[in-house]
């Protein structure tokens, strides 16, 4: 049953249009379940109705042409209840109603299950039979399973086929929805990224040098074939002659009348070379895939293999320079912190990463970058951008592809709107961050790249709450050397001094992953992670610090903090490592006070641990990304729950008070560096709370200070006290919201989270 279901699935998932895999769906399920009928109805978006789109035993020639609204008829039954309607006679139901021509008369049972994607109901998926019987259990927990499994490749082909409808002439603009990563708007040009030797992720793209490309593909495939022959020689001996003959078949597989010929029919076609062996491959890998036979099945592995080994050699002999149009989109599977360095920054306009949320590290440097981002557009078929014109609406995490004229003048409107937005809040830059009743609160950045420097002191930025030094080490290929590290941290602390900028140790682990240090784990975020890493290796560590130190020589601005502390040890170890590396300068000759050392806020054991950690540190900052993730138990960067992702939960809330109460006590100072101090209606929240520094990426130091500017220290109180009277986080920014309008600051509001 189990291989039955995958295999279905399998099939469904490799057609190359909606129509072919609702065609495999009612083909494949009638047959499975042995009904005389099976039918698929979707909800097309613009009427709510649920169209008759497939059939297998129905008349064909009434598909596109029969529809029912919810609650309409069987179909729109089993929409509304949202659960499987199991009939022995449907005539006998009073819901029935009979289609003229759809040539339902003469089947009396009636099983129908609803697919529902993401809580929303796409379709439902029906069988019939003329007997009259009801279906049993056992058939009813298929068709379940079938239509739970079908749904999002259902949806998912939904939006490809869109996509593919727009290489026709006169095709209406795509939408694809994804999470909101960076705000902001851009219209742009697309340029698909990928990884090395990736077939899934190879853009289809066209080439004007049929003869270069052809010539390409030719001698990598000949490279490969030397690799396997001399492989195959060297292994000579040690196999029996049956195995030996395997490398025939690898080779026979490459051959010029097979898979080679058909590579060679793409590319003169105009389809460039690596775009036209990922197609072939992947066909091919398909095919196997779908074989019955298991040994057959098996060779899908080497096919894979085969042409991943040959888009390898294509891709190292392809040296033309990558070329960035202006306006440029980068959009990727999962796009990192380091493709950001790829490309000349004058020329990026816009960011889309197929996977990841706007918790993602992408997302957070995008949005101290500025660049409007959308996360999470799981939908896309990436691949098929390359070169296309393509809107990305950061507010809403949105994509338009085909945008039409209306669509654009819309976007160009709200750009405008943008603009004149951002010169407001410039204004704002001279000012201090001071709320009406005279209350001061210092606004800070996060930093990563020298880029940032440069607009956080323009929007006047106080102090830098957060250098994540990460960033430079996932920019290289090795680990930087101290020396070379020193100068990196001069730079930060030169631009902001005699500012204080706060350095944090090296946060790698979780989703930060060194090209050159990799770590794999089944759980990253709850393993090696952080100052767990580092203390791990004192080498890495020591030289980071010594580095630092010796930036600071002579400026005496640097403050370091350590990630993802879960106990008082921890921080007594690193406390140790530090004054070691200190004295060790000291006698080398560089001179400097010890700077102060601070904690972060991460984890929800370092909240209820907050006191004993402030009594030993200098300062505390909590970071409010990870803190939601690990209170709420919700990945950062998944977006299948990034709803459930809310930073306003209570429980949140409630723990950023525990802690900024903890340093009070300890006579501490307390920051908050997570994205959450951006926004400008939690920034009421936190000045109430008590805390002494927000810090945030450079974009919304405008909004932030409007809004508290905007406001007293009691209003904040009153604000505070009500949010915590309130048990849901949609509730407690509903409130929030409504006050800020109240206080005219509707249009600053938009936020990530609002
Ligand atoms: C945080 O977790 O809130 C934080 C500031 O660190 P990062 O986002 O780099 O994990
Ligand atoms: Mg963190």
């Amino acid at each position: 049953m189990l291989e039955m279901l995958r295999n279905i699935v399998q099939e469904v998932n490799a057609a190359e249009t909606l129509e072919d895999a609702l065609a495999v769906i009612v083909h494949r399920v009638r047959q499975a379940m042995g009904t005389q009928v099976c039918s698929v109805y979707l909800r097309e978006s613009d009427t709510d109705q649920y169209v008759f789109q497939a059939t297998e035993g129905l008349n064909p020639a009434m598909v596109g042409k029969a529809a029912l609204a919810k609650g309409e008829g069987l179909v729109g039954l089993v929409a509304e209840r949202e659960e499987p309607v199991n009939l022995e006679n449907a005539e006998a139901h009073p819901s029935f109603r009979l289609f003229e021509g759809i040539g339902e008369e003469p089947f009396s049972a009636f099983l129908g299950v609803p697919i529902i994607h993401q809580r929303d109901v796409l379709g439902v998926l029906v069988v019939q039979q003329a007997e009259q019987r009801r279906f049993d259990e056992s058939e009813e927990a298929f068709l379940i399973t079938m239509s739970a499994q079908l749904a999002a490749v259902i949806a998912h082909a939904k939006v490809t086929g869109s996509v593919q409808a727009l290489e026709r002439p006169g095709a209406a603009t795509a939408t694809i929805n994804g999470i909101p990563g960076s705000p902001g708007i851009a219209i742009g040009t697309a340029v698909v990224v990928s990884p090395v030797a990736d077939l899934y992720a190879v853009p289809r793209q066209n080439s004007s040098d049929r003869r270069g490309e052809m010539r390409a593909f030719r001698q990598a495939l000949l490279s490969v074939r030397q690799d396997i022959e001399q492989v195959s020689q060297n292994l000579a001996g040690h196999l029996t002659p049956e195995d030996q003959a395997l490398f025939d078949v690898y080779l026979g597989i490459l051959d010029d009348s097979s898979i080679g010929a058909e590579v060679a029919r793409l590319i003169r076609q105009g389809e460039w070379a690596q775009g036209a062996l990922s197609q072939v491959m992947i066909e091919h890998i398909r095919h196997f895939e779908r074989m019955e036979h298991s040994y057959l099945k098996e060779r899908a592995v080497d096919v894979k293999d085969l042409g991943t080994r040959v888009l390898a050699y294509l891709q190292a002999a392809d040296t033309r320079p990558r070329e960035f149009p202006d306006q440029t989109i980068l959009v990727g599977e999962e796009l990192t912190a380091s493709v950001l360095g790829e490309i000349p920054q004058d020329k990026l306009a816009g960011l889309i990463s197929v996977r990841g949320s706007g918790n993602s590290h992408v997302a957070i440097l995008a949005r101290a970058m500025g660049i409007p981002t959308v996360m999470g557009a799981v939908d896309l078929p990436f691949t098929r951008l390359q070169d296309r014109e393509v809107i990305v609406d950061g507010y809403h995490g949105s994509v338009h592809l085909n945008p039409s004229a209306d669509i654009k003048r819309q976007f160009k409107l709200a750009l405008a709107e943008e603009r004149a937005l951002s010169e407001d809040l410039a204004s704002l830059s001279e000012l201090k961050c001071e709320t009406l009743d005279g209350h001061r609160m210092p606004l800070w950045v996060n930093t990563g790249l020298m880029v940032d420097v440069a607009r956080s002191l323009d929007q006047g930025a106080q102090g830098v709450g957060l250098y994540r030094t990460e960033v430079p080490f996932l920019l290289r290929e090795r680990f930087p050397s101290e020396e070379e590290q020193r100068q990196i941290y001069r730079e930060q602390l030169e631009a902001f001094a005699p500012r204080p900028v706060t350095m944090r140790t090296l946060d790698i682990g979780g989703d930060k992953a060194l090209p050159y240090f990799p770590i794999e784990e089944d759980n990253p975020f709850l393993g090696w992670r952080g100052i767990r890493v580092t203390l791990d290796h004192p080498e890495i560590f020591l030289a980071q610090v010594r580095a630092m130190f010796k930036a600071n020589e002579g400026l005496g601005n640097l403050r370091i903090m350590l990630p993802m502390v879960t106990n008082v040890a921890e921080l007594e170890e690193a406390q140790q490592l530090i004054r070691r590396a200190h004295g060790e300068i000291l006698q080398e000759g560089h001179s400097g006070d010890m700077p102060p050392v601070g904690v972060m806020v991460e984890v929800p054991a370092a909240v209820y641990q907050a006191r004993g950690l402030a009594r030993r540190a200098d300062f505390l900052s909590v970071g409010s990304n990870d803190l939601t993730q690990y209170l709420l138990a919700v990945d950062r960067n998944n977006a299948r729950v990034a709803d459930l992702y809310h930073s306003y939960h209570p429980a949140v809330l409630g723990a950023l008070q525990v802690v900024a109460d903890a340093a009070a006590a300890e006579g501490k100072p307390v920051g908050i560096c997570g994205e959450l101090a951006g926004d400008p209606l939690a920034a009421m929240l936190l000045l109430a709370m008590g805390y002494n520094v927000l810090s945030m990426n450079a974009t919304s130091l405008g909004k932030v200070k409007k809004a508290l500017r905007s406001i007293t220290l009691t209003q904040s109180r009153e604000l505070l006290a009500r949010a915590m009277t309130l048990d849901d986080a949609n509730a407690i920014h509903a409130m929030l919201s409504e006050f800020a309008m109240e206080q005219g600051l509707g249009q600053f509001l938009h936020s990530r989270l609002a």
